[in-house]
C-alpha cells in the first residue's frame, strides 16, 4: 500500500509530513523553506507559478499573484462585503454566487481550482521525495469550517488527484503531532495563522483524542495585522509626505511585504525599522519610506483585534466544562502565536504557560500524517474521535432552526427528528438545511434545500416525516427525509450549492490529470527560468561594477556566458538551461570572489549583495585567481 501523507493546506503556508519509522517526518518542498507558500501566480507570459516563485514576484505581479484562498474556500460572495482582505487581485462572484478568482485576462477561478494547484504541486514533492506515486492523504481544516468549506477542501484534493482518507480538525492534528499527549487528560489548542484562529479543547484517553469543545474565527489572522500595520504605514506616510500610496499599482504590495516582515521582526525586537527607498515620487525627485516602528506601537494598533481571542478562549472552557486548572498543556500552533501580546492573553486565559516545544508551522502536517498512520492501519495503538463543530438543523415553521445534531457530537453519527405539515392537505415539505447556533433561521448558514414530495392529503399535523442527519467520519452530511405513512424518501448528500458539482469536480480532475505531466515538465521550466533570472540579474549588477582592478577578459567571458544564458533560458531544453546556469555561475563566482579580495585590500567596505557565494578563505580566493 503507498503511504498516506499528512497536508497541512495553510492560508499563508502549506506544510506536508509522512510517518517514517515511527517518527512524523516532514517533506521538504525542494524550495528550501519546509513549508510552502500558499501562493499561486499567472504571469503575463502565461506561465502558471506556485510556492516560492509566485510569492517571491508578487510584487511586480499582484493582480494576478493569488494569496490566501483559504479565505474564500467554500463561501459566498455576499458574505465576504464586511471583510477586510488583505490582497490586490479581484474577487467576483460568479452566476451560483459563490465568491471566485477574476484574473486579468478575464479567467475566473474557483478557490478550489487554485487550492487544489497547490495541492498538485505538494503532491508532486511527495512523489519526488517517496520515489511512489502519492495518493491518499489525511488533509487538514479549521475546527470551525463549515460543511462548505470542508467539502470544497475534499474537491480540492480531488480535483489535484489525491484520495482524501480524512479530513482532520487541525487542532486534533496538533495534540496528535504533540508528543506527550498520550500521557495528558486534557490539552488547549490555540491556532492563531495568517487566516484563521481555533481555540480547542482535546481530551485525551488512552490513545483515543476527542475535541471537548471548539471555537474561533474564521476570519481573523496574521494577514489583519498586516493590513492594520499597512493601513497605519500608508497615512503616516500620507501625513509626512502627503503622498497617497493607495493608488499606486505597485507601491502597496510592497508596503505590504515590509509590513509583514517588521511585525514577525517585533515578535522578537522591541523596536524595528522600514526602509523603502523610491517608494514614490514627487517634483524634487524620488522620495523614500522611512520609518521606526516600535513593538508598543505595533500592540496599539492590532490591541482590539488580538483582545477578541479573550472572550473565545473563556467560552470553550465553558463550552468544554472546565477551568483552566483543569488543563494538563496549552499548545500553541501557527505563526502569529509568535506575537508576544498572543502570548500574554494566552497566558492570561488558561493561566499558564503554554508549551514552546513544538514547531507551530509544522506541528498540523506532523499530525496529520500521525492520523494518516492510523487510517492506513499503520498504526493501531490510536482511534480518533472527532466532533461536530457546529450545530445542525433544520427550519421550521416561523422561521426557527431545530436542532438535530447538537455542535460537539463525536463523529460518526446519525440523528432523526419527526416533523409534520403546517397546513392542511400539504403534500410537499421543504426541508432547509441549516448550520449554526443561533434561534432563527436566517442567522444560521443555510446549507441546502431539497422538497419531499407525495406526502398523502391529511389535515395539518397528521402527517409524519422523519428527518435523519448523518455525518460521516469526514465531517460530510447526509440528510434523509422520509414520509413515515407512504414511506416515500428523499434522500441528499449535502452537497453544498456554495461548492462545485460532481461533474464539475470530475472535469477540472480530467483536465488537471491530463495536464499533468506537461505541467511537471512546465513547472521545472518555470522554476530553472527563475533560477535563470536571479542569475541573469546578478550577472548584469557584476557588468555594471566592472572594475580597472580585474582581468578585463573576465567580464568578456561573463558577457558571453551571459548571452548563452540569456538565450537558453528562453528556450525549452532543461539539459540546456542548466549546463548555461553552471557556466554563468561559475564564471560569475570567480569575478565575485576576486572583487571581494580587491575590496578587502582596499580595505573597503563591500556591499551586502557581494558577498562570496561560497564562503571560502583567503588563500583558496589566491589559489582560485592563480588558475
Ligand atoms: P500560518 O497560517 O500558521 O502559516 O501563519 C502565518 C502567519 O503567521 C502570517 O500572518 C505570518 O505573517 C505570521 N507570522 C509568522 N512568523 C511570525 C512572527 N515571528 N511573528 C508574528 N507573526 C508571524
Amino acid at each position: 500500500m503507498g503511504s498516506t501523507i499528512g497536508i497541512d493546506l495553510g492560508t499563508t503556508n502549506s506544510c506536508m509530513a509522512i510517518y517514517e519509522a515511527g517518527n512524523a517526518v516532514v517533506i521538504q518542498t525542494g524550495e528550501g523553506p519546509r513549508v510552502m507558500p500558499s501562493v499561486v501566480a499567472f504571469t503575463p507570459a502565461g506561465d502558471r507559478l506556485v510556492g516560492i516563485v509566485a510569492k517571491r514576484q508578487a510584487i511586480t505581479n499582484p493582480k494576478d499573484t493569488i494569496t490566501s484562498v483559504k479565505r474564500l474556500i467554500g463561501r459566498k460572495y455576499d458574505e465576504l462585503s464586511s471583510e477586510t482582505f488583505n490582497v490586490s487581485y479581484d474577487i467576483v462572484p460568479n452566476e451560483k454566487g459563490d465568491a471566485v478568482i477574476k484574473v486579468s485576462d478575464g479567467k475566473l477561478y474557483t478557490p478550489q481550482e487554485i487550492s487544489s494547484m497547490i495541492l498538485q504541486k505538494m503532491k508532486y514533492r511527495a512523489e519526488e521525495y517517496l520515489g511512489e506515486e502519492v495518493t491518499d492523504v489525511v488533509v487538514t481544516v479549521p475546527a470551525h469550517f463549515n460543511e462548505i468549506q470542508r467539502k470544497a477542501t475534499k474537491a480540492a484534493c480531488t480535483i489535484a488527484g489525491l484520495n482524501v482518507k480524512r479530513v482532520l480538525n487541525e487542532p486534533t492534528a496538533a495534540a496528535l503531532a504533540f508528543t506527550d499527549a498520550v500521557e495528558r487528560k486534557k490539552i488547549a489548542v490555540f491556532d492563531f495563522g495568517g487566516g484563521t484562529f481555533d481555540i480547542s479543547i482535546l481530551q485525551v484517553v488512552n490513545g483515543i483524542f476527542e475535541v471537548k469543545a471548539t471555537t474561533g474565527n474564521t476570519q481573523l489572522g496574521g494577514d489583519d495585522f498586516d493590513a492594520r500595520l499597512v493601513e497605519w504605514i500608508m497615512s503616516e506616510f500620507k501625513r509626512e509626505k502627503g503622498i497617497d500610496l493607495r493608488s499606486d499599482p505597485v507601491a502597496p504590495q510592497r508596503v505590504r511585504e515590509a509590513a509583514e516582515r517588521a511585525k514577525c521582526e517585533l515578535s522578537a525586537a522591541l523596536e524595528t525599522s522600514l526602509n523603502l527607498p523610491f517608494i514614490a515620487s514627487s517634483e524634487s525627485g524620488p522620495v523614500h519610506l522611512e520609518m521606526s516602528i516600535t513593538r508598543g506601537l505595533f500592540e496599539g494598533i492590532i490591541k482590539d483585534l488580538v483582545e477578541t481571542t479573550r472572550p473565545l478562549c473563556k467560552q470553550v472552557l465553558k463550552d468544554a466544562g472546565i477551568s483552566p486548572d483543569d488543563l494538563e498543556v496549552v499548545v500553541l500552533v501557527g505563526g502569529s502565536t509568535r506575537i508576544p501580546l498572543v502570548r500574554q492573553i494566552v497566558r492570561e486565559s488558561f493561566e499558564q504557560e503554554p508549551v514552546h516545544s513544538v514547531n507551530p508551522d509544522e506541528v498540523v502536517a506532523m499530525g496529520a500524517a500521525i492520523a494518516g498512520s492510523v487510517v492506513s492501519g499503520q498504526r493501531k495503538d490510536l482511534v480518533l474521535l472527532d466532533v461536530t463543530s457546529l450545530t445542525l438543523g433544520v427550519e421550521t415553521l416561523g422561521g426557527v432552526m431545530a436542532p438535530i445534531i447538537t455542535k460537539n457530537s463525536p463523529l460518526p453519527i446519525k440523528r432523526s427528528k419527526m416533523f409534520t405539515t403546517a397546513v392542511d392537505n400539504q403534500q410537499i415539505v421543504g426541508i432547509h438545511v441549516l448550520q449554526g447556533e443561533r434561534d432563527l433561521a436566517e442567522d444560521n448558514r443555510s446549507l441546502s434545500r431539497f422538497e419531499l414530495v407525495g406526502i398523502n392529503p391529511a389535515p395539518r399535523g397528521v402527517p409524519r416525516i422523519e428527518v435523519s442527519f448523518s455525518i460521516d467520519a469526514n465531517g460530510i452530511l447526509f440528510v434523509n427525509a422520509k414520509d413515515a405513512v407512504t414511506g416515500k424518501h428523499q434522500e441528499i448528500k449535502v452537497n453544498p450549492s456554495g461548492g462545485l458539482s460532481d461533474e464539475d469536480i470530475r472535469k477540472l480532475m480530467r483536465e488537471a490529470k491530463h495536464n499533468q505531466e506537461a505541467d511537471r515538465d512546465r513547472m521545472k521550466l518555470i522554476e530553472e527560468r527563475n533560477f535563470a533570472d536571479q542569475l541573469i540579474y546578478e550577472s548584469n549588477r557584476i557588468l555594471r561594477t566592472r572594475v580597472d582592478t580585474i582581468d578585463e577578459s573576465l567580464f568578456e567571458e561573463l558577457e558571453v556566458s551571459l548571452e548563452k544564458m540569456r538565450t537558453e533560458r528562453d528556450g525549452t531544453n532543461i539539459a540546456e538551461i542548466e549546463q548555461a546556469m553552471r557556466n554563468l555561475n561559475s564564471t560569475l563566482n570567480i569575478i565575485k570572489n576576486m572583487l571581494k579580495m580587491v575590496e578587502s585590500l582596499e580595505d573597503k567596505d563591500a556591499p551586502d549583495d557581494f558577498v562570496s557565494l561560497d564562503n571560502k578563505s583567503e588563500d583558496e580566493l589566491t589559489d582560485t585567481q592563480d588558475q
